[in-house]
């Protein structure tokens, strides 16, 4: 039985990857200092092949016995958590994931990172292909995080070209579904909400930015086959359906039936115009290519927020 160590594996991408890994028959080591992640992800998990252990991996990991895999998930990943905690997003993209690499060294198991369409910043090249190199501002204020990643692909490289490590490199487009919290600024698990409601939905700018959002499900099918697959260089994975940012909150006002206006709120400082993913790689070398619909998605998640309102209390915690 393969053993499998998710670092950020109670956080939304996290606990799906491992729950995903379970089902194939992986030992799962879910690691989490819950800064942004929760118990609340995992806790219905409840077979033998699962532990969790609380940890900072920005600190020496250790771990007992053979890993067959270390798939590097943890950091702040929206823009409103990297904001308030600019230092650990730093930390945990550098130190992190040097620790991760370590470890995965040590044990000569194959590693993951997960990085992010961020590190192609505002992009001057449309779609974002990988050999795009980007347009990061490194002393905005998403350079804690853009900065982050682009470091923690740099060192990857190194260990793989240097120490010979299985690394791959997946770039994470916008992405949603189930267990985002509805209190980390993003758009969708902001909307929801907002919606279910009756209230205003805050569109930020006059809306006109555009997105392209994959639903979880497809991502993490796309992540397993990037893991399994002997390819070391980044690999784009998200949904190229492209929409504007009103339209993605029209869109959650017709599939909720709610009677909520829009309202335009100040544009975040250095919030990229535009971001969709050019997947010709992950097609041809995963044979992959997302199949959940932006309905069927929306529908999914707006089920999941609807039942922890009437199960946890609020959609908003
Ligand atoms: N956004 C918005 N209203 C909100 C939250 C976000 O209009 O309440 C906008 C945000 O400015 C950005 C887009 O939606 O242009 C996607 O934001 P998100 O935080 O979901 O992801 P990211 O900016 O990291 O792609």
């Amino acid at each position: 039985m393969p053993r499998s160590l998710v670092t950020g594996g109670a956080g939304f991408l996290g606990s799906h990857i491992c729950e995903y890994l379970l089902k194939k028959g992986h030992e799962v080591i879910c690691m989490d200092n819950l800064s942004t992640g929760s118990i609340a992800n995992i806790e219905h998990v409840h077979v033998e092949q699962f532990k969790f252990i609380k940890h900072d991996v920005t600190e020496y990991i250790y771990v007992d016995g053979p890993i067959d895999y270390v798939l590097h998930f943890a950091s702040p990943a929206s823009p409103k958590d990297y904001l308030q905690m600019p230092i650990q997003t730093l930390k945990v993209g550098a130190l992190g994931t040097h620790k991760a690499l370590g470890l995965a060294k040590e044990k000569k198991a194959t590693f993951l990172l997960a990085s992010t369409s961020e590190v192609y910043g505002d992009p001057l090249e449309h779609p974002q292909r990988e050999d795009y190199w980007g347009n990061v501002n490194p002393v905005g204020p998403r350079g804690v995080y853009d900065e982050a990643k682009r470091f923690a692909e740099a060192l990857t490289m190194a260990y793989h070209r240097y120490h010979g490590v299985n690394t791959k490199i997946v770039r994470i487009f916008n992405t949603y579904g189930p267990r985002m919290r509805p209190k980390d600024g993003r758009a969708i698990p902001t909307f929801i909400p907002q919606a279910l409601r009756d209230e205003p939905l805050t569109v930020f700018g006059d809306g006109s930015q555009t997105r392209s959002f994959c639903y979880v499900d497809d991502l993490i099918e796309g992540i397993y086959r990037l893991l399994v697959s002997d390819y070391h260089e980044p690999v784009n994975l998200g949904n190229p359906h492209e929409m504007t940012i009103k339209e993605m909150a029209e869109m959650v006002i017709k599939v909720t039936g709610s009677k909520s206006p829009i309202i335009y709120k100040p544009l975040p400082v250095d919030d990229p115009q535009i971001r969709q993913p050019d997947i010709s790689l992950a097609k041809q070398l995963l044979d992959w290519q997302p199949r959940v619909n932006l309905e069927e998605g929306l529908t999914g998640t707006i089920a999941w927020f609807k039942q922890r309102g009437t199960t946890a209390g609020a959609y908003y915690e």
